[in-house]
């Protein structure tokens, strides 16, 4: 199993170096390979993704990434901005789902800014499409009106487009995944306004044939977003197009209260996958050492999960994480009164020290 390893910009470096910590404790064979991307591949070859930083991810089973960006790079051509490389390595890499749990520990209940009942027990996964909708159709750009209320003024516009392969193959994965959970699946649309979405409803609805054990419902992304904060719990996999998912998948992370906790996992049709914390670089405190690494270390789990194929790996890394919360540690963006306070390293050293308990306990 070979895995790349992309720590990037920020507290990128800081928090991939505990996720490496976390993996290398678990007792399996793994190739871990370096490089380097976003500003600081810009720094030292020109480019936010490199061809020798590509060719090794299209070389791994999984590429483990930190985050890229900071403020300083916002003035450089849009291509060699350092955010290009997540998109390059999607396009090229074929990630076409985004999958995005929004889980709620027990433990964190308070973060959460609605009520602990809403809340309490939260565990959600929103599928996101990630290649096509408005976001990468053609024709876009802008030009001077022919129609609509003014004409010969400057517009501007985009195309939304999905065709049937490409929401068959996102829907298959939603009902794959439902399969493992309580094999509910919500698709959200606009199928009453917009005719891509009218489509996208048909042919979920046609692929869930194939799946009679799962129970599917249809949502208009409206409501959706109400539902969402109203009851979240009523929710157990989403999935959507690549523009409500972008939304829906930042509001249903955010459910949950803090960001330092969030992991995605990016698949292409062969469970290839890049694996992300939901955050930034947060270049505000990069460097300090105050980042909270779980994120990352739980991006790590989902890696093991479905890109390695080694499931109780994965288990024992998110149960270390809830014994962790238990014994009262927290990062500053999840502390509260009566809790512990501690660092980006201690906190990975505290979840090493929980796998490897259990290891020897039993
Ligand atoms: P951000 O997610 O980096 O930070 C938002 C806030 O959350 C900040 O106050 C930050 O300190 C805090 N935060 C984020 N992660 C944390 C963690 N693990 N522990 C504790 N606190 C944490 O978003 P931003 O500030 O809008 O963006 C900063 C840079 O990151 C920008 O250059 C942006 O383009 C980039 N960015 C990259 C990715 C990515 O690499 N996938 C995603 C989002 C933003």
């Amino acid at each position: 199993m070979k895995i790349a390893v992309l720590p990037g910009d920020g507290i990128g470096t800081e928090i991939v170096a505990e996720a490496v910590k976390v993996l290398n404790v678990l007792d399996l064979k793994f190739e871990m390979e370096p490089a380097l991307v976003g500003g600081a591949a810009y720094e030292a070859h020109g480019h936010p993704l490199p061809d020798s930083t590509l060719k090794l991810a299209k070389e791994s089973d999984a590429v483990l990434f930190g985050a890229v960006g900071d403020w300083k790079y916002d003035k450089l051509d849009r291509p060699l901005r350092p955010e290009q490389a997540i998109l390059g390595l999607r396009k090229n890499l074929g990630l076409f789902a985004n999958f995005r749990p929004a889980i709620c520990y027990e433990q964190l209940v308070g973060a959460s800014s609605l009520k602990p009942e809403l809340i309490a027990g939260l565990d959600i996964l929103i599928i996101r499409e990630l290649t096509g909708d408005i976001y990468f159709g053609q024709p876009r750009g802008r030009r001077t009106a022919v129609d609509g209320h003014f004409p010969g003024a400057e517009e501007a516009f985009d195309t939304m487009r999905y065709s049937r392969p490409e929401i068959e193959r996102i829907a298959r994965v939603a009902f794959e995944a439902a399969r493992k959970r309580s094999k509910r699946v919500t698709s959200v649309d606009k199928a009453n306004v917009l005719e891509t979405f009218q489509f996208w409803k048909d042919v979920v609805t046609e692929v869930h044939k194939d799946y009679p054990d799962v129970e599917l419902d249809h949502m208009y992304v409206d409501n959706a977003a109400m539902q969402l904060v109203k009851a979240p719990k009523k929710f157990d996999v989403v999935v959507t197009g690549n523009m409500f998912g972008d939304i829906l998948s930042d509001e249903a992370a955010m459910l949950t209260g803090s960001i330092g906790m969030l992991p995605s996992a990016s698949l292409n049709s062969s469970n290839q996958g890049l694996y992300e914390p939901s955050h930034g670089s947060a270049p505000d405190i990069a460097g300090k050492g105050v980042a909270n690494p779980l994120a990352t270390i739980l991006s790590a789990a989902m890696m093991l999960r479905f890109s390695l194929n080694q499931p109780e790996a994965a288990d024992r890394i998110e149960s270390a994480v809830k014994d962790v919360l238990a014994s009262g540690l927290r990062t500053g963006d999840i502390w509260s009164e009566g809790t512990k306070r501690v660092g980006t390293r201690e906190m990975g050293d505290a979840v090493i020290a929980a796998i490897t308990k259990k290891t020897i306990t039993g």
